[in-house]
Parts: C-alpha cells; sequence; structure tokens
C-alpha cells in the first residue's frame, strides 16, 4: 500500500525544485545568437548575477556544474605550485581544494569536521603564522563553502574575511555559494571576497547545467599572472564585447531563459523575504527535528544550532537505517529526501529547503518523515510536525 499519487516532491539538496514559470520559459524556439534579443538577456544576467553576489566586480557564465565553477575559479587565478588553505567544515570546500589539487595545487586543509563551523580565530592563526615565514608567507588563497550540502554547516564568511584581515594576510578570498546564494545574505564586497562562486541548481530555482564566478580587481590582478588559465574558462576571453566569447561558444539559450525567469521571481518576491522565507522554513524544520530527537535515535548533525543552515539540515538517524526511511517516504508518500553523504553515508539523511520551497511543501515533507518514523518503529519524539507548525503559525500572524 502507498499513499502515492501525482507530483513526486524532491526534498534534496540539489537539483531542487524548479518552478513552472521557470520549466514554461524555455519551452520555446532557439533563437539567433549573433544578434537580437539573446544580447540584451546576457548583460541583464550578468548585471544581476553581479547584483546577486553583490558586487561591483565582474560575473560570468559557464555551461558546467558547481564542479565546473570550482575548475573555472582556480584556472583563473592559481599557478601549479601555488599553495592554498583550504577550510575543512564538511564535503565541499575540500572537493573544491581536490580539484586544486589535481591540477597541481598545493593543497594545505586546515582541520575541522563534519559538525562544526570553520572557527575564524584558527584561519586568522594559521595565517599570522605564514605570514611570520621566511619571504612573508605562501599562501596564494583561501578555500570556504558558505553552506556545505554535506554537513549542513553555515560559515560566517564576514568573519573569516575578517580573521584574514585581522592577519594583515594578502590571500584572496574563495567562496563557494552553491548552497547559499538566494537563499542567504552573501555580500562579496563588504565581506572582502575576491572569488565566489555558484550553480543554478539548488537556491537559484534553475535546472542544472549553468555555473557562475564572480571576481573582484584583486582576483582579476590575480588571474593576469594565473598559469593554469586554460582557453575555455578564461575570463579574459569572456570579458571582450562578442557575446559569443562571453560563453567560449554557443550561448545555452533555454537554460538562460530559465535563469532569467527564475531571477525574476526571486526579484520580485524580494531577497529580503526570500532569505526571511528561508529562514522560518528552516527553522521549522529545525523545530521538528529538535521534538524527533526526544527519542534519541534522531539527531542534529551540526552541534552547535546557530551553525545550523538555512539550505538544509543533516539530520543524524542513530542506531537505525536512514535508507529505509529514505525508502519509505520515497515510494510509499512520492518524497524523495536526501541522503547521507562522505562520512555521513549510512547515517543521517538530509532535508533540503532551499530554493522554490513554501509551507506546503516543508511541513509535507517533515509530515511523511513523522509518518516513515512511526511506520519504521525509529524512537522518535511525538508532535514534531505540530512543532514546526506551532512556530510558523506565530512568524506568520494573521
Ligand atoms: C552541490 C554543491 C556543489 C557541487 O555542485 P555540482 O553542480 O553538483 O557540481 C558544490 N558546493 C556546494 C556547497 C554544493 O552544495
Amino acid at each position: 500500500m502507498s499513499v502515492r499519487a501525482g507530483r513526486e516532491f524532491l526534498a534534496i539538496p540539489g537539483p531542487t525544485n524548479v518552478p513552472d514559470e521557470v520549466l514554461g520559459a524555455m519551452h520555446r524556439p532557439a533563437v539567433d545568437i549573433y544578434t537580437g534579443p539573446l544580447l540584451a538577456l546576457t548583460d541583464s544576467l550578468l548585471a544581476d548575477m553581479a547584483r546577486l553576489f553583490h558586487t561591483k566586480g565582474h560575473a560570468y557564465i559557464y555551461i558546467a556544474n558547481g564542479h565546473g565553477a570550482w575548475e573555472a575559479s582556480i584556472t583563473n587565478v592559481l599557478s601549479k605550485g601555488d599553495k592554498i588553505l583550504v577550510l575543512e567544515s564538511g564535503r565541499f570546500a575540500v572537493g573544491w581544494g581536490e580539484s586544486a589539487r589535481r591540477m597541481g595545487v598545493e593543497v594545505e586543509i586546515l582541520k575541522g569536521d563534519m559538525r562544526r563551523a570553520v572557527r575564524p580565530a584558527e584561519v586568522e592563526a594559521r595565517l599570522k603564522a605564514d605570514k611570520a615565514n621566511k619571504g612573508g608567507g605562501t599562501i596564494k588563497a583561501v578555500m570556504v563553502a558558505q553552506i556545505d550540502t554535506a554537513s549542513g554547516v553555515v560559515n560566517d564568511i564576514a568573519a573569516i574575511g575578517e580573521a584574514m584581515r585581522a592577519a594583515k594576510h594578502d590571500a584572496l578570498l574563495m567562496v563557494d555559494t552553491v548552497a547559499s546564494l538566494g537563499c542567504m545574505p552573501f555580500e562579496m564586497d563588504k565581506w572582502g571576497v575576491d572569488v565566489a562562486m555558484s550553480g543554478s541548481q539548488k537556491g537559484l530555482m534553475t535546472p542544472p547545467g549553468l555555473s557562475f564566478v564572480a571576481a573582484n580587481d584583486r582576483a582579476r590582478a590575480a588571474h593576469k599572472k594565473a598559469g593554469l588559465r586554460t582557453p575555455y574558462w578564461d575570463w579574459t576571453d569572456r570579458e571582450g564585447d562578442v557575446h559569443y566569447q562571453k560563453y567560449a561558444g554557443t550561448p545555452p539559450e533555454h537554460l538562460l531563459f530559465a535563469l532569467r525567469k527564475a531571477l525574476d521571481i526571486l526579484f520580485e518576491e524580494g531577497l529580503d523575504n526570500a532569505f526571511r522565507r528561508h529562514h522560518l522554513l528552516a527553522e521549522s524544520v529545525r523545530r521538528a527535528v529538535g521534538v524527533w530527537g526526544e527519542g534519541q535515535a534522531i539527531g542534529f548533525n551540526i552541534i552547535e544550532a546557530s551553525e545550523r543552515s538555512d539550505t538544509v539540515t543533516t539530520t543524524l538517524v542513530n542506531g537505525h537505517d536512514p535508507e529505509a526511511l529514505r525508502a519509505y517516504c520515497r515510494e510509499k508518500c512520492g518524497v524523495t529526501v536526501g541522503h547521507g553523504i562522505g562520512e555521513l553515508s549510512g547515517k543521517a539523511i538530509r532535508i533540503a529547503h532551499m530554493g522554490h520551497v513554501n509551507a506546503p511543501m516543508i511541513l509535507g515533507t517533515l509530515s511523511v518523515v513523522e509518518m516513515a518514523l512511526a511506520a519504521l518503529n525509529i524512537p522518535h519524539g511525538k508532535g514534531g510536525v505540530q512543532a514546526a507548525i506551532d512556530w510558523l503559525s506565530e512568524q506568520v500572524p494573521a
């Protein structure tokens, strides 16, 4: 027996739910790539991506997923043999660093773990020690993820930028915002971020296949000397006036139409409203998980409440099979929640609340998880969904 019919709901941390209007925007014939409206569309998207990153710097659009934008940012500012510092707080910054390592960059990982945010004081101490080295420091860049989608942590990028300035270190600050852009504040210029990257398929509600990089003047100066530059990713080629060059070839027209619609939806809601919506829905998930946790089997992966992200809640399932829980949600109810990855593989589920999400989607997902906990006899505190509703109804008064 199942109670599954109609539209399936994807509650994984990317790709996320694509609004019907965004899907509809792609359903049209191809257009000329050399003249006509596509040129203005590109200009509007580049301007709006810079607006989303909050930078006066340059934005670039790549036909690639997040891994492509990782590679784009590495090749444009680094050379073989350069050293970088990767701030560990889950899987993703480490994955970015691994790409750099495979390109011949020397990678040092500032040890963190799966259950907490990066400590800015540790960044400051490491960079101070580097500066004290003969020759005044060798670390060329620092890499960090704003939200790590594996651990569910949110890192304080402003504080990390502050720590780098306190260390008087001039390494570039490079930030992965794949799981956070459009869902929470990101202030590239104000926080002193030199390179930021993101992808289309998470907070930006667009199908997978586009990714974005933004670079400030410091990053573009480093670019001039970067030895890893390759023709496809190269910023200089993409900065010219020729439209075709902005994509190093044929523009991904239909994805651009989709992105335009998605950004229109986001700006129409208002960024602050979108951030607030994410926060409220995320907190409702946390209220439910907190109550479920009273049964001991369920718990938060991120220990410190203030370090839990507003886009994904990584939820530990102790002593029970999270895959059985996920299978129940999917097969009986048509809701797909995320699986644990990295060292949390087989130990956690991840409930995404990012992008085009609203109260029925999130409360529905929580209800299905609670139903699965009961059906599978996984011990849990009763009334998680009710706690989520109580919280939301207080925050959203009549
Ligand atoms: C999803 C994700 C990526 C990887 O993006 P892909 O599009 O899958 O290559 C990188 N960083 C973070 C934080 C992510 O959540």
